[in-house]
């Protein structure tokens, strides 16, 4: 009696491990299905990012969504891992850039609003990726200008010579580039000078620590002053709040996305429901 129920734990472990594989293999063999004959069950949602102190809506970022028919809605925290262990994530991220890119590129009211893709790090070393944004760029009509990489930290850790040509190369096509999650990966102000990047995005841990944390506006504070010194604009990520949103403002970050400007939604309800999209031409890079 006391030998079974001492090994029931590892019974339990064993069998929750098993389904755990088996709900990944899934994920993996179903995505690469719809990716390849059911496209319709993707989506691509787009999340304002505004002007931190005028509101305005400056970029897009777009975010997958993936509805499957039996599994339902599959978050991309659990299905875009699993896709970056294999090249599957060459397909999705393929599939995000070009279909992105055509669905802005062919509203002209937003021709004054960059378009953010996040690219991950085995995309950028595929050897093709540069072709692909250049190809991408010319059939979609998107201005290269328009257009901006959303990398991780963590996904240039570690930054070697080719990866570093590779940024300088996308750089040159006009391509801008955040760095995602800015302040969470094997973070590196000491690498920040070597990157080519226009905009710093800051993880969401910032903001949610401004609250409770006075140190985390000295700290977001610094980041910014840093920055600046180096040309470099600052996007503030995961704002849910008005007293947030002034907060950020206040310590000079230059632009802003969250919950309390807006979710993530379709382009449709973006050019729809947004009061805030800027009529006023001004030249993208100013961004
Ligand atoms: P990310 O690029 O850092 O995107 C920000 C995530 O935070 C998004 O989650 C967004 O919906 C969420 N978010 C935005 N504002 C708020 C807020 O105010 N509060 C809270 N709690 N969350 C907020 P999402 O869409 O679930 O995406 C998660 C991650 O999956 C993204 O993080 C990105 O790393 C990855 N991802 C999504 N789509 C793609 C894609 O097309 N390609 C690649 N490579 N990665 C993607
Ligand atoms: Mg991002
Ligand atoms: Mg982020
Ligand atoms: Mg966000």
């Amino acid at each position: 009696q006391a030998r079974k129920a001492s090994r029931e734990p590892y019974v339990q472990f064993r069998t929750q491990h098993r389904e755990e594989l088996q709900r990944r293999q899934r994920i993996e063999e179903e995505l690469r299905r719809a990716l390849d004959t059911d496209p319709s069950q993707l989506e691509i949602h787009y999340q304002p990012i505004v002007s931190a102190d005028s509101g305005t809506l400056v970029a897009l970022e777009a975010l997958l969504r993936w509805t499957h028919p039996d599994l339902g809605s599959v978050p991309p925290t659990e299905f875009i891992p699993l896709a970056e262990q294999s090249t599957l994530i060459d397909k999705v991220g393929a599939h995000v850039l070009a279909t992105a890119c055509a669905e802005v590129a062919a509203n002209p009211q937003l021709r004054q609003v960059m378009l953010c893709v996040n690219a991950s790090r085995r995309e950028l070393t595929n050897g093709e990726f540069l072709r692909r944004l250049s190809e991408t760029c010319e059939q979609t009509g998107m201005d290269p200008h328009s257009l901006c990489l959303e990398i991780t930290e963590s996904a240039l850790a570690p930054l070697d010579g080719g990866l570093l040509a590779l940024l300088r190369h996308i750089r040159a096509l006009g391509i801008q580039i955040s760095l995602d999650d800015f302040g969470t990966g094997a973070s590196s102000l000491s690498e920040l000078y070597r990157l080519p990047v226009g905009i710093l995005k800051t993880a969401k841990a910032f903001v949610d620590a401004l609250e409770e944390h006075p140190s985390a506006r000295t700290i977001l504070s610094g980041i910014v002053d840093v920055a600046h010194a180096m040309g470099v604009r600052v996007t503030a990520e995961g704002v849910e709040t008005a007293s947030q949103a002034a907060t950020i403002a206040a310590v000079g970050c230059d632009l802003a996305q969250g919950y309390h400007f807006g979710r993530p939604k379709p382009l449709v309800e973006i050019l729809t429901e947004d009061p805030v999209i800027p009529s006023t031409p001004g030249p993208p890079d100013d961004l």
